[in-house]
């Protein structure tokens, strides 16, 4: 297959394309490197079924082409992490929305299949766990300041359902759940990569407010196989599934493997959302995935555990 990666320079899409071409597909990456890295696609580089774009999902002339010359489209691209979406709120919306739409409309011409990148934020201030595909999305009702991120996904997954029930396009909506692990950096607020990054430092690992919030960490091979089999499941057109693993830990718990795992020094320190945060912001609580429409479809669900995650 010939494939397309939007976001492919990025974390979660170089781990992909690697294991594409691995597999004997061809992938063409499209990405405007505002987070992304060349460095993360450099083993590829130079091969004759890779080829790397500098270009934006915003530019439908561009999307289009290379959309024509796919067979299928992943796409990955979007204004990514905490710090940037809190700092520039409104480029978040222009490009995972904007670009979104571009991409699907792409896809439309011949009805190509085409994976769209959401993530759990979705399920906004949910209080049933775990979370399940067909459970509301309260985004609305949340005051996270990640906000424009959240609603842009939500806006981008309406947006696909709406092409696959009004002109069946074989859409697939994939809603991450944190995932981590080689690459992931902590420049834009990602906490395993931050912790990590202190702890080998010798500095103290902030954890947010009282650090019982939890998360559940997946590792990007684990996404990586989820997506490879999903792109092989023709049953998965038109649905949308939870990516993640659902091993769930506390930030404070997260900090004390981390430094446990790394030998070092670093005391925890627990810092109030203020002193980080503008004020008003609400963080999640939980955000557990239920895995088994994945594991229904593909017989796989991520496992990967923590403490290989982290090593
Ligand atoms: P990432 O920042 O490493 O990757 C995003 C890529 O998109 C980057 O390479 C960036 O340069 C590129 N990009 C941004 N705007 C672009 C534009 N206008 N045109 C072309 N390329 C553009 O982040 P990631 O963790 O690899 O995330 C990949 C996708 O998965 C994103 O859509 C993200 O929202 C979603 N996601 C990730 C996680 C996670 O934990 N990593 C969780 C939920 C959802």
């Amino acid at each position: 297959m010939k494939v397309l990666i939007t976001g492919g320079a990025g974390f979660i899409g170089s781990h992909l394309s690697e294991r594409l071409i691995a597999e004997g597909h061809s992938v063409t990456v499209l990405d405007d490197l505002s987070t992304g890295r060349t460095e993360n696609l450099a083993g590829l580089s130079g091969h004759n079924r890779f080829r790397f774009h500098e270009g934006t999902i915003l530019d439908p002339a561009l999307v289009g082409t290379l959309t024509d010359e796919a067979d299928m489209i992943i796409h990955l691209a979007a204004a990514v992490g905490v710090k940037l979406i809190m700092e520039e709120p409104s480029r978040s919306i222009l490009t995972n929305v904007g670009g979104t739409e571009t991409v699907l409309k792409a896809a439309l011409k011949d009805l190509k299949p085409v994976f769209v990148a959401s993530t759990s934020e979705v399920y906004g201030k949910a209080t049933k766990f775990p979370f399940g595909e067909d459970d509301d999305l309260t985004i609305g009702a949340t005051k996270n300041l990640r906000w424009s991120y959240a609603c842009a996904k939500t806006l981008d997954e309406f947006l696909a359902l709406a092409y696959v029930r009004e002109a069946d396009l074989p859409a697939t909506v994939l809603r991450f759940f944190n995932t981590t692990g080689p690459r992931q950096t902590g420049r834009y607020g990602m906490v395993l990569p931050n912790f990590v990054q202190a702890a080998l430092e010798g500095r103290p690992l902030l954890v947010h407010g009282t650090g019982e919030q939890s998360r559940c960490f997946g590792h990007v091979a684990d996404a990586v196989e989820a997506m490879v089999r999903l792109m092989a499941t023709p049953a998965a057109r038109g649905e949308v599934f939870n990516v993640g693993n659902d091993e769930e830990v506390t930030i404070r718990a997260l900090a004390e493997q981390v430094v446990a795992a790394t030998g070092s020094p670093s005391e925890i320190r627990l810092v109030p959302y203020e002193t980080v945060y503008p004020a008003g912001f609400e963080d999640m609580a939980r955000r557990l995935p239920d895995v088994s429409k994945l594991e229904r479809a593909t017989g796989f669900r991520p496992r990967r555990p923590l403490s290989e995650i982290i090593a």
